[in-house]
């Protein structure tokens, strides 16, 4: 049995409440490499996508991330709203008019994601950027072979909590943290850290 549009409100509400509970951690993060706004962009914008889905849930799958991509644009703001605007809005689009999702289903969805991310920041992996979590995660899902949902994110959220990890030592190359340098060594991207939890969140939503 696959995700339902249903199924896929519940984990977008989870990842509301996973939000709310690393706000401040989010915005910590951001503090130092960036101007402290993280957190309370994705909790703004995650805030008003619960809202938005207490009033009706889409009837597709591909429907409730557009819903969710749109909310996010106009609601998160900086540099992270356009960018898991376009991630949802690609991994809609790939969807189509699906009912329920199967794991090849979300494999798509997360290449589509990524290449939506990709096409609208220009970051590479090795930038310390959203990229960094998202592009491991991407490879990891579809090494999976089973025909499981719950596995293959929990394998994309495995790959991304290691790749968010990974920019610590990095220099940024894009979004604010790059104007500083070599002064951005030695914290680890909040963009890559929100993206790992979000897809822990799917996965735990999938088991
Ligand atoms: P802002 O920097 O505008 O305040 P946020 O603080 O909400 O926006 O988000 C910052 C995050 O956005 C960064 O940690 C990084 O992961 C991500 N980011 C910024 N620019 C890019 C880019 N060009 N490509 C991919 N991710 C980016
Ligand atoms: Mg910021
Ligand atoms: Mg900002």
């Amino acid at each position: 049995m696959g995700c339902t549009a249903e199924d896929v409100a519940a984990a977008l509400r989870a990842a509301a409440e996973t939000v709310a509970e690393h706000k401040s951690e989010l915005t910590d993060l951001d503090r130092p490499i960036g101007d402290g706004d993280h957190g309370e962009n994705m909790h703004r914008g995650f805030t008003a996508l619960t809202a938005s889905l207490a009033e009706a849930v889409p009837e597709t799958p591909g429907a409730v991330l557009k819903l969710a991509a749109t909310t996010l644009i106009s609601k998160v703001g900086g540099a992270a709203g356009p960018l898991y605007g376009t991630a949802l809005l690609r991994a809609a689009t790939a969807l189509g008019q699906e009912q329920e999702l199967d794991a090849a289903a979300v494999k798509k969805a997360l290449r589509a994601g990524l290449d939506g991310v990709v096409a609208r920041g220009k970051a590479e992996v090795g930038d310390a950027t959203m990229v960094d979590a998202l592009a491991p995660a991407v490879e990891a899902a579809d090494r999976v072979d089973a025909d499981d949902v719950a596995e293959v994110l929990a394998a994309a959220a495995d790959a991304a909590d290691e790749g968010a990890n990974s920019t610590t030592p990095l220099v940024a190359r894009k979004g604010r943290a790059s104007y500083l340098g070599e002064r951005s060594v030695g914290h680890l991207d909040p963009g890559a850290r929100s993206t790992a939890l979000l897809l822990r969140t799917f996965a735990e939503a999938a088991r």
